[in-house]
């Protein structure tokens, strides 16, 4: 499969009516800086598909992207934001706590980690919540060009045993690794 077309169709802060429209949903999530603006870049093949996500007043904001007319990209804002005060971050983890759970949307999940730090405790955290309400996850194991060569299997294979029952895809935008796997993974169909 690939990716052909993908165009930023709204950014949304609620409920809105192309959320029911019965098209499939991917939903984007990570921590700040796990890579995820370059991933959705790569993925796509566009240059600066995700930069429309990071321009000041979006970043606080679900972004949608209709990919292939057939599926929507999800980019949600990176947990632990670090440029956002308390209030802000509360509010944000409120608007992904509400699209994850409480929606009435059913998207499949890709959460970002970064290959070398491996899952931290907000991941795990977001991890076990995605578990619990029956979602179906897809860990991105993000960065995995910085992993040592000499290591390489030894340390996916460590990784995969952190997420039983989940798939994970090791990936990397800069070296262009993981893209094909990832891409089937989500537009293929149930
Ligand atoms: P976001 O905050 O999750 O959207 O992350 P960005 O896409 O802005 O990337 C955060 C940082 O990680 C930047 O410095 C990127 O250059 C770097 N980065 C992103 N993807 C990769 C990758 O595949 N490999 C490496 N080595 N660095 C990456």
């Amino acid at each position: 499969m690939k990716i052909t077309s993908a165009k930023f169709i709204t950014g949304m802060v609620g409920d809105i009516d192309i959320l029911h429209d019965h098209i499939p949903q991917v939903a984007f999530i990570g921590r700040s800086n796990a890579g995820k603006s370059s991933l959705l870049n790569s993925l796509t093949n566009s240059k600066n598909l995700a930069i429309t996500s990071k321009t000041p007043g979006r970043t606080r904001e679900i972004n949608i992207f209709l990919i292939n007319q057939s599926h929507y990209f999800m980019d949600l804002p990176g947990y632990g934001y670090a440029k956002a005060s308390g209030a802000e971050l509360k509010k944000l983890n409120e608007l992904i706590a509400w699209y994850l759970f409480e929606s009435n949307t059913d998207p499949k999940v890709v959460m970002l980690i970064d290959s070398i730090v491996g899952p931290t405790k907000d991941d795990l955290g977001v991890l076990h919540e995605l578990e619990r309400s029956g979602k179906e996850i897809v860990i991105v194991a993000n960065k995995a060009d910085k992993i040592k060569k000499s290591h390489y299997l030894n340390h996916i294979n460590k990784l995969k045993a952190q997420f039983p029952g989940h798939t994970l895809i090791p990936y990397s935008s800069t070296k262009k690794i993981g893209i094909q796997e990832l891409t089937d993974e989500l537009l293929k169909e149930d």
